[in-house]
């Protein structure tokens, strides 16, 4: 179905009531809105309505094998959702929500399959951010929402980047500016011990370390969890990760970006903030964040993959993090987003 997109803009200190009661009613109608979250911007429906969760598979182009996150307004809400709440999952709960911490529990009976993709377990969090709670709270029902982008894309930051991906195929989008963290949530399954972080994301493993001790970290190589695809987050330009530290990655970077020059490609380059001396005004370089400051390249990474492909670049070269704290949800992002194929 096509319509027109409406997009709203909210200052998330000063919530238009009004506003959230538009979004609320759409969402309890069966229809579909985007809002965004600390993470990124979610494609939310009524988790309980199978008609409207649906919609958000067609509308990204998702495969129904991989299941959605459903987001809840308070802690309390979990026991509605999952078969067991147990002392552990109180702790983390108690720690970590609002906030990025999704948590794979055992379903409750009345949570459509389509949500699932036939699992028995569902994946919740209770979202940071004022405008995703204010709507979850007047729907007054839980929301599926996976990122608003079309399926495989770069995750979207803003309301201008789920323009780019869902214009005209989805009735509202809830426009409060860039998100704050800029990665996906951390994904753990608590339905058995150890416990597992399925995706690394806004929440270090120290930081979950700090509250239950037994947690394995997560295992890049192995596919623990549907729709933890090889080829994910990707830009349409060809990304490549340059590896190295100090001036072997400069070096190993600028000979790459040459090369691919050399034949004709239009070639960007996504530094550190550390390095952007390194590069003459012969190349096009954007810099994501610091080294020092994890946070700022996470916030950064998928709109300066998504401003290089607003100008047509074909090649983008990227430089790494370390893989440590937040620099393990980057480079599981960057990796993905570099990888050619999905298998
Ligand atoms: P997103 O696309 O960011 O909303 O993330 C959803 C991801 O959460 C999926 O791609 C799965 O990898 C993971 N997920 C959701 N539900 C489950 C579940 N029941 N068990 C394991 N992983 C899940
Ligand atoms: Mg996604």
């Amino acid at each position: 179905m096509v319509v027109k997109t409406k997009v709203i803009k909210l200052n998330p200190l000063d919530i238009d009531q009004e506003v959230i009661n538009q979004a609320a009613t759409i969402i309890k109608k069966g229809g579909l809105v985007a809002f965004p979250t600390e993470t990124v911007y979610g494609l939310g429906a009524d988790a309980l309505n199978p008609k409207a969760v649906e919609k958000i598979f067609e509308v990204k182009k998702r495969p129904h094998y991989d299941p959605l996150i459903v987001h809840i307004p308070t802690p309390e809400c979990l026991s509605e959702m999952a078969r067991e709440v147990n002392k552990v999952i109180l702790d983390l709960t108690a720690a970590f929500w609002p906030g990025p911490l999704t948590l794979v529990v055992k379903k409750a009976q009345h949570i459509p399959d389509v949500v699932t993709a036939n699992l028995d377990t569902v994946a919740i969090r209770m979202p940071a951010h004022p405008v995703a709670l204010a709507l979850l709270k007047t729907a007054a029902t839980p929301i599926a929402a996976p990122s608003a982008n079309l399926f495989g894309r770069a995750s979207p930051v803003s309301a201008e980047h789920v323009l780019q991906d869902l214009q005209d195929k989805i009735e509202l989008i809830l426009d409060a500016g860039k998100t704050d963290v800029g990665v996906e949530s951390t994904i753990l399954d608590v339905t058995q011990r150890p416990f597992r972080i399925l995706r690394p994301g806004g929440i270090t493993i120290e930081a979950l370390r700090a509250v239950v001790a037994d947690i394995v970290s997560y295992q890049g190589n192995q596919v623990l969890s549907p729709g933890m695809f090889k080829r994910h987050y990707s830009p349409k330009a060809r990304l490549v990760l340059a590896y190295g530290r100090g001036l072997s990655e400069v070096e190993s970077v600028k000979h790459l970006a040459s090369e691919f020059a050399k034949q004709g490609y239009l070639v960007g380059i996504m530094a550190k903030e550390e390095n952007r001396h390194c590069y003459n005004g012969s190349f096009n370089v954007k810099v994501f964040g610091s080294e020092k400051d994890l946070s700022s390249c996470a916030v950064n990474l998928y709109s300066i993959l998504r401003e290089f492909d607003k100008e047509n670049t074909q090649i983008i070269i990227a430089e790494t993090v370390k893989e440590e704290g937040l620099g393990v949800a980057i480079m599981d992002r960057l990796r993905r987003a570099a990888a050619r194929t999905s298998e």
